[in-house]
C-alpha cells in the first residue's frame, strides 16, 4: 500500500478531510440527528412486501425517472406541486451534489452562512466550486438585511440556506429567504437559491415552509430528506421541489438509474404511510423543548432550536465532556465551536439518560462543579 501523499490526488482535494461524524455502537446514540424511534411494525411489513415484489424484476433496470416516487413526493408535499417539480436521490446530500454539479463547478461559487452544515464546503470541494462562508450573528441568527448585503458583496452562483440550521438549530424566517432571492437577481443573471429543509417537520406547528415561496421564483429550490423526521436514514432518500426546468437540468448530472428498484419501492411504501411515519414528531419536539429547559437548569446556554437537536454552550471542556459521556454509553456531537456541544432529542428514556449523565460528568467532564 502506498500512502495518501504519494497519490496523484487532485490539488484542490489535498489536505481535505472526509465527512467524519464518529460511528460507534453505543446504547444511546444522539449524535447525527436521526429519528431514534423505530418505524411502526405495520409499515415495516408493507415496506418488506413492496421490496420483495421488486426483487422479482430486479434483472431489469429500475424506472430511471422514478415517476411513481415523484408522484408520491408531490402528493406528500402538496402546495400544488406535481411530479415534474420533484427531484430525488440517495439522500439529500446527493441532491445537493447534483445541484452543485449542474450549477456550480470551477469558476463558480457557493455561499453559506456559517456555522452551518459541514457537508456544504465538502460538496463544494468535491465539485471544484469555490466555498464562501459568511459568519452569522453571535446568536447564530441571520437578518434579511445582512443576508442581502452578503449576496450583493459576493454575488455567488449558488446559495444554501439551511432552515432550520444545522448544527445550531436556528429557525430561518421566510423574510430572509425572500430577501436573499431578491438580492440574487443580478444584472447579468440570477443565482440558484437552495433552502435545505432537512429538519422542517420539527419546526413549531404552523411554521410556513419555503415551499410557499416557490410560485414565481423559478430559481428557488427547496430540499428535504427522509433521513430525519421520517425515520428513514438507512434507506438514503432525499428530494427537492423546484421549477420543472430545474429538475430537468438535474437529469444531466445524475448517474443512470441512480435510485435502485429497492430504494424506490421502500420509499413509495413509506410515503404511503407518511402520517404514521411522522407519528413521533410531536414527542420528539417535546424532548427537544425539555432539553432546552433542563440544559438551562443545569447551567448551560442552549440556543433556540426549531429542529430535533440542541446546540448548547457553557461547556468548559467540550472534548472531555464528549469522552466522559461516551464512557457512559452516550454518543453526542463535537461541532468544533468553542465551549459548545450538540445533542439530538431522542426518546424520553434516551433524553433522560443524557441529561442524568451530563449532570454527573459536569461541564469539564470531571464531575459536577464544586459549588
Ligand atoms: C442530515 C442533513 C441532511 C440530510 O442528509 P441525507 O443525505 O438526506 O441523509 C441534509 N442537510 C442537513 C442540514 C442535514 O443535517
Amino acid at each position: 500500500m502506498t500512502n495518501l501523499s504519494e497519490l496523484p490526488l487532485r490539488d484542490d482535494l489535498v489536505g481535505q478531510l472526509p465527512y467524519g461524524a464518529p460511528q460507534a455502537v453505543v446504547p444511546v446514540a444522539l449524535n447525527v440527528n436521526e429519528n431514534t424511534h423505530g418505524i411502526p411494525e405495520d409499515v415495516a411489513h408493507d415496506i418488506v412486501a413492496r421490496v420483495a415484489a421488486a426483487v422479482l424484476s430486479v434483472n431489469r433496470y429500475p424506472d430511471r425517472e422514478f415517476t411513481e416516487l415523484r408522484e408520491s413526493f408531490a402528493r406528500y408535499l402538496g402546495h400544488g406541486l406535481d411530479a415534474s417539480n420533484i427531484w430525488a436521490a440517495n439522500g439529500s446530500n446527493e441532491v445537493l451534489q447534483h445541484i452543485l454539479q449542474a450549477f456550480g463547478g470551477p469558476g463558480r461559487s457557493l455561499l453559506g452562512f456559517t456555522p452551518t452544515y459541514s457537508m456544504y464546503p465538502l460538496l463544494a470541494a468535491g465539485t471544484g466550486t469555490e466555498w464562501i462562508g459568511v459568519p452569522r450573528a453571535a446568536d447564530y441568527t441571520i437578518t434579511p438585511d445582512a443576508a442581502a448585503a452578503a449576496m450583493r458583496e459576493h454575488q455567488p452562483d449558488i446559495v444554501f440556506l439551511c432552515s432550520p440550521n444545522n448544527p445550531t438549530g436556528t429557525p430561518l424566517g421566510l423574510d430572509v429567504i425572500e430577501a436573499v432571492y431578491a438580492a440574487s437577481q443580478y444584472e447579468n443573471g440570477a443565482a440558484i437559491v437552495v433552502v435545505d429543509e432537512a429538519y422542517a417537520e420539527f419546526s413549531p406547528e404552523g411554521t410556513p415552509s419555503a415551499l410557499t415561496l416557490l410560485p414565481g421564483r423559478p430559481r428557488l429550490l427547496v430540499s428535504r430528506t427522509m433521513s430525519k423526521a421520517f425515520a428513514f436514514a438507512g434507506a438514503r432518500v432525499g428530494y427537492l421541489a423546484a421549477d420543472a426546468a430545474v429538475t430537468d437540468a438535474l437529469r444531466l448530472v445524475r448517474l443512470p438509474y441512480h435510485l435502485s428498484a429497492f430504494t424506490q419501492a421502500a420509499a413509495n411504501a413509506a410515503l404511503a404511510h407518511s402520517e404514521e411515519m411522522l407519528g413521533m414528531v410531536g414527542e420528539i419536539r417535546e424532548q427537544r423543548d425539555r432539553l432546552l429547559r433542563e440544559l438551562r437548569a443545569l447551567g448551560y446556554a442552549p440556543y433556540d432550536s426549531a429542529s430535533n437537536f440542541v446546540l448548547f454552550g457553557g461547556v468548559e471542556d467540550p472534548h472531555a465532556v464528549f469522552e466522559a459521556l461516551l464512557a457512559r454509553g452516550i454518543l453526542i456531537r463535537e461541532v468544533s465551536l468553542p465551549g459548545q456541544l450538540r445533542v439530538t432529542a431522542g426518546t424520553e428514556t434516551e433524553t433522560t439518560a443524557f441529561l442524568e449523565a451530563l449532570a454527573a460528568v459536569g461541564p469539564n467532564g470531571r464531575g459536577p462543579s464544586a459549588e
